[in-house]
């Protein structure tokens, strides 16, 4: 009886890791076909990320590093220090 019982115990952890296997499975491709369907919304999502900056000239307007103090194709200095400072005290 008591092996009956553990032998429940095991098949039931591994048909709950499966599912959760399963569910982790479904959500990744989910999330994959939505990052491929809605190109625009990554793109936004990559142009509007904290370590990327767009210089304040409006001639230029070149894409920079978050870390970068000038721009890299005029060499006008960035607005950095207050985006750099919370990133900075997140990592620690
Ligand atoms: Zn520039």
């Amino acid at each position: 009886m008591e092996a009956f019982l553990i032998f429940l115990l095991v098949i039931g952890g591994i048909i709950l890791a499966a599912t959760l296997f399963v569910a982790w499975v479904i959500a990744t491709i989910v999330r994959g076909i939505a990052r491929m369907v809605s190109p625009r919304r990554h793109e936004a999502m990559t142009s509007s990320a904290p370590g990327v900056q767009v210089c304040n000239n409006v001639q230029c307007q070149c894409h920079n590093p978050g870390f970068a103090r000038f721009c890299r194709r005029c060499g006008k200095s960035l607005p950095t220090l207050l985006r750099v400072v919370p990133s900075r005290v997140a990592m620690l």
